[in-house]
């Protein structure tokens, strides 16, 4: 199976995350691909968010699952169609999604096909969804709160730049605090009740309690004040308020520990709603498939992520997730790019994995 030729296919339709139409037009496309192959497969709806699970039976449990998402953050037109170009003895595909990973499903896609053919009996699924680039809810999170999957090691090639192994990435807990007051003239102040000043108060109060972190320092909490809104002029006194924070933490600071200290900085007439959630994400290098994986890839390197991907629900789920990805850009930028024969070369490795397992 031809790495190339599959990817673009893929690249072309145009699976940005809110294009539900193209987002139903890929994971048809895998379904096609997987059943002509051999493979079962079953498709999963919620809220026009579209995810398929691949295998050779349809279960809700497997030693190993992979994971990826086939949507793409937008991007112009011209880049729905892959261009390959032969830089430095090595052939390159641009492309939407070609690093930001529908390259790399593709890797997983062959070595897990190439490998049931070869005879490789694991217990193995694929589940590929299609909102990771808007928050994983409807797909990810869906299909595990929904007791629809689950597994002892899920592999995910989106973080880990390079073949580096992404061994923790931050949890999220992002959150709307809304605060009211009591209006009055801007001239009169002594009347009335600041809803803003309540908010800042209450950022104060929590900004307070997370310790300062710089670029070389950054693995710990943090809070960043993403929006303060409240007010229409200069001379009224604001009687409802809004701010959004987005903390962000890792391994072994819970999200019960953030409650706390939000809880502690509240004043009066200020409440609070969490507004997107994720556990952070820690996988144990002692952790029997990473080991295997470890002695499969040559010297790796290991690193960690503040951000946050669909792993972060595995996690959540006390599943341990395996996180590394081949050459590749960065993520998102124009022009993204994926090393064609490293894709080749992701796929041996990963068969490699499999039979080692
Ligand atoms: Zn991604």
């Amino acid at each position: 199976m031809k790495i190339q030729n599959i990817l673009e296919d893929l690249i072309k339709i145009q699976s940005v995350s809110s294009n539900t139409k193209e987002c139903r037009r890929i994971v048809d496309y895998i379904d096609t691909l997987v059943k002509e192959n051999g493979l079962k497969s079953k498709i999963y709806e919620n809220k026009d968010v579209f995810s398929i699970l691949i295998g050779k039976e349809i279960k809700d449990k497997y030693e190993v699952l992979f994971n990826g998402h086939l949507d793409v953050v937008p991007a112009n037109q011209k880049d729905f169609q892959s261009i390959i170009k032969k830089e430095n003895e090595k052939n390159i595909m641009y492309g939407r999604g070609t690093s930001d990973m529908k390259g790399a499903c593709v890797s997983v896609l062959t070595a897990f096909i190439e490998s049931i053919k070869e005879g490789v009996d694991l217990d193995m699924a694929i589940l590929f969804t299609t909102d990771e680039e808007i928050g994983g809810f409807n797909g990810v999170k869906y299909i595990l709160d929904n007791d629809i999957v689950s597994a002892d090691i899920v592999f995910i090639p989106d973080g880990g730049n390079n073949w580096s192994i992404c061994t923790d990435e931050k949890g999220v807990f992002q959150i709307r605090l809304t605060a009211t007051g009591v209006s009055a003239h801007g001239s009169k102040v002594w009347e009335g009740d600041n809803a803003i000043l309540k908010l800042i108060k209450v950022y104060n109060n929590i900004s307070k309690r997370f310790d300062k972190v710089t670029e070389k320092d950054n693995w710990k909490p943090t809070v960043n004040l993403g929006a303060l809104n409240g007010g229409d002029a200069a001379n009224k006194v604001p009687d409802i308020a809004t701010m959004l924070l987005d903390m962000r933490y890792p391994t072994p600071y819970t999200q019960k520990d953030l409650e706390k200290i939000v809880n502690e900085s509240l004043v009066k007439e200020v409440t609070y709603e969490a507004i997107s959630t994720g556990s952070p994400l820690h996988i144990d290098i002692g952790n029997k498939y990473l080991k295997k994986w470890i002695k499969i890839v040559d010297n790796p390197e290991f690193e960690k992520a503040s951000g946050a991907s669909d792993g972060r629900f595995f996690a959540g789920k006390g599943i341990p997730v395996l996180i590394t990805k081949p050459i590749s850009s960065d993520p998102h930028i124009n022009n993204e790019w994926v090393d064609l024969d490293d894709l080749d070369i992701f796929k041996k490795k990963i068969k490699e994995w499999l039979r080692s397992i």
